[in-house]
């Protein structure tokens, strides 16, 4: 069994496991089921994986990134490149959201429900985009790495890049160094891929046995439409797009995105899943290196078409239930907040209902109003996830097809860049080569 198979069954299983406990009501508070295995082993296993996703992130965008700059060496080409996956990223968001409010309007979501709030929201201020563009430029590198900011990462790995290539012959050692650490890391993603059956198990049977079932029931009908709309931006819009810009078929993409999205869904992170999107796409999909290291952390950043899907559906189903009308131009004003709101903030869990708080306070709706949809959230949290990240590798697969940076004969390949567990292994004879050469520089 290869490995996506793998992780396929460890998500059906803990999806099985998740909802049997949760609908046998074994997870009951205080009970050993609870305490020991959906709050302990369940938890302890599932937050160790994301965690050492997370671990990768940082020291993966910053090498991948400054080997793509040096790769490309030619700052236009970067600057076009940076400039296309902007405008393809804003564009998609902004029909994705469009799709959301049109759909949930004519459905009319959320019209004579007589809803109570079933929990307190406060609504944490989105940065303001002056702050955004301020923050791009790192005052301390360090910090801004320590911290995860990935704008701001980003911007001085570029500058870094540029910077190596104006100083030229010298820097070639660097550059190779820097290579050679880019492609530890990616090894590192293996290993950690390796591990995914046993941990997409465990992080999917505690979301489910944590599932709020009865507020599932009062809230199916938004549920359903969201979920329903986010599949056809995953299978219909996203697709088109594709085609329309590339020519490449979206039955292969699909096939291939199948891991990013199954790790999306089970951490609910696009950031996290940097590190699985940025190998899928680039040894499976064919992007060169020079465009995905770049593109797939800025659109896990700034790409969200998910979330701003959840966050049109909201917003009609909020304004219906406490009788809102927002007309034409309250919800022009809704996608241009939700797509601007979509740029600053990082792809982590639940950070979609802090900037709708954001878009509710512009268009005057009751913040107490997510407090009803809350309670959902985390599951719609992990579908969106999983379609933010397909958005990232549609744009990245386009801008890199457009450039001349695709190699389409990995793209049109069944296998190429496919993980089996026995990748993740140590040649004997390197074994042997490189302790020898310790040992050697140890005598010495
Ligand atoms: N969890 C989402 C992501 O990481 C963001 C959100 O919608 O909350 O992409």
């Amino acid at each position: 069994m290869n490995l996506t198979m793998k992780v396929l069954v460890g998500m059906a299983l803990g999806i099985v496991v998740g909802l049997g406990i949760n609908l046998t009501g074994l997870n009951g508070a205080g009970s050993f089921i609870n305490e020991f295995v959906v709050n302990g082993g369940f938890h302890v296993v599932g937050k160790m994986f994301v965690n050492a996703l997370k671990m990768l992130v940082v020291p993966l965008v910053l090498f991948s990134l400054i080997t793509g700059v040096c790769g490309i060496g030619d700052i236009k080409l970067l600057g076009k490149i940076g400039t296309k996956s902007f405008a393809l990223y804003m564009l998609t968001t902004a029909v994705a959201i469009a799709t959301a409010i049109g759909i949930a309007a004519s459905i009319g979501i959320g019209k004579g429900m007589n809803a109570t709030t079933t929990a307190e929201f406060t609504g944490r201020e989105a940065p303001p985009l002056s702050q955004v563009l301020i923050d791009i430029i790192p005052s301390n590198p360090i910090n801004a790495m320590a911290q995860g900011e990935m704008l701001s990462i980003i911007f001085f790995a570029i500058l870094l890049g540029i910077s190596i290539l104006m100083v030229g012959k010298k820097a070639t050692g660097l550059v190779e160094l820097i290579e050679i650490l880019n492609e530890v890391m990616m090894k590192m993603v293996t290993l950690i891929m390796a591990l995914a059956p046993y941990a997409v198990f465990c992080l999917l049977a505690k979301a489910m046995a944590n599932l709020g079932m009865d507020l599932l029931g009062q809230l199916i009908g938004y549920v359903v439409v969201l979920i329903g709309i986010l599949l056809f931006h995953l299978f219909v819009t996203l697709q088109l797009v594709l085609k329309i810009f590339s020519g490449l078929s979206p039955r292969i993409f699909l096939k291939k995105i199948r891991n990013a999205q199954i790790f999306a869904f089970s951490t609910s992170s696009s950031n996290a899943t940097i590190p699985v999107t940025l190998r899928t796409v680039t040894e499976r999909f064919g992007v060169n290196n020079s465009v995905a290291s770049f593109t797939v952390p800025f659109g896990a950043t700034i790409n969200m078409d998910g979330t701003a899907i959840m966050q049109g559906v909201a917003t009609v189903f909020i304004a219906n239930v406490y009788n809102v009308d927002l007309g034409i131009a309250g919800y022009l004003t809704v996608i241009i907040m939700s797509v601007l709101a979509s740029v600053g903030t990082a792809g982590v869990p639940g950070v979609g209902l802090i900037m709708l708080s954001m878009v509710f306070a512009q268009v005057g709706l009751p913040l107490e109003g997510i407090g009803l949809i809350l309670g959902v959230d985390r599951l719609l949290d992990m579908v969106r996830t999983a379609v933010n990240v397909s958005g990232d590798a549609v744009v990245s697969t386009i801008v890199a097809k457009s450039e001349g940076k695709l190699d389409v004969s990995v793209y049109n390949d069944p296998d190429a860049g496919s993980l089996n567990t026995d990748d993740v292994h140590i040649d004997k004879d390197v074994e042997m080569e490189i302790a020898s050469a310790l040992e050697a520089t140890n005598k010495k």
